[in-house]
């Protein structure tokens, strides 16, 4: 058996921290050598991982990113609500390491993020486009990363630059649901997906751990690593 992937995990106080600890415990793949939340040092850990885990806030990116260049390893990035200059970080750095940088890390969802390509290509312009997005009220971005992935899908598809409207909505303990709604003639399809647990974003995060130690450098999706 291959010895188990060294994992700093960032954000590891978190709702998205415990669980990737959790779902890590059952995983004899994955040890997480090193965990760091706000304040805590970085560099110890990164140092003493193959392989950082981020699923923290935005604005510790830049610092992650350096680290990673300077130590030479591979990034996992699930936190969302990046500004642009922040994003740029995130590509300059994927020059140098193998990042995989994915607003959603269930299979569930990146099944949805291929779906919707597919029947924007099959119904064409005569449909109106909405996406809705419903998250726990503790959650700080919105729109979420997952409606925005959904937009620029929609867009792509429907080589359109303007912008696809997104409904927000922020109530109790929701853990993620995401709704494509094509509005037709007639007729109306719903493309709808509702995550039960964060487990599914943390078991897909470790996969994608696994998966991004000994690849090029290059920024990389969760598409990728389950090779849709
Ligand atoms: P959370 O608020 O429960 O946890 C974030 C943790 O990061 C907190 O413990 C906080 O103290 C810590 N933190 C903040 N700034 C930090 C810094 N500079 N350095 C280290 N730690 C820092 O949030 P959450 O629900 O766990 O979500 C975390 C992020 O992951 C959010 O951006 C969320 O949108 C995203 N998310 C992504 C996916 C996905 O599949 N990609 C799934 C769920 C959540």
């Amino acid at each position: 058996m291959n010895a188990p992937v060294r994992v700093l995990l960032i954000g590891s106080a978190g709702r998205m921290g415990q669980a990737i600890t959790e779902v890590a415990k059952r995983d004899p793949n994955i040890d997480i050598v090193a965990q760091c939340d706000r304040d805590d040092s970085i560099e110890t850990g990164m140092a003493a991982c193959q392989v950082a885990i981020d699923f923290s806030m935005p604005d510790a990116i830049d610092e992650i990113c350096r680290l990673a260049l300077q130590h030479g390893r591979p990034l996992v990035i699930g936190t969302t609500g990046h500004s642009p200059v922040q994003k740029q970080s995130i590509e300059v750095a994927a020059k140098s390491v193998p990042i995989v940088f994915a607003s959603n890390f269930s299979i569930g969802v990146n099944a949805l993020f291929w779906l919707t390509r597919k029947t924007a290509e099959m119904l064409g312009d005569e449909f109106d486009l909405k996406i809705v997005e419903t998250h726990h009220r503790m959650k700080k971005d919105a729109p979420s990363g997952t409606a925005k992935t959904l937009a620029e899908i929609l867009g792509k598809s429907r080589n359109i630059d303007a912008e696809i409207p997104i409904e927000s909505i922020r109530e109790g303990e929701v853990v993620g649901e995401h709704s494509v709604i094509f509005s037709g003639p007639g007729e109306q399809l719903d493309l709808v997906h509702h995550a039960r647990s964060r487990e599914t974003f943390a078991t897909g995060a470790l996969s994608a751990a696994r998966w991004v130690v000994g690849r090029k450098p290059g920024l990389y999706n969760m598409e990728d690593v389950l090779g849709l």
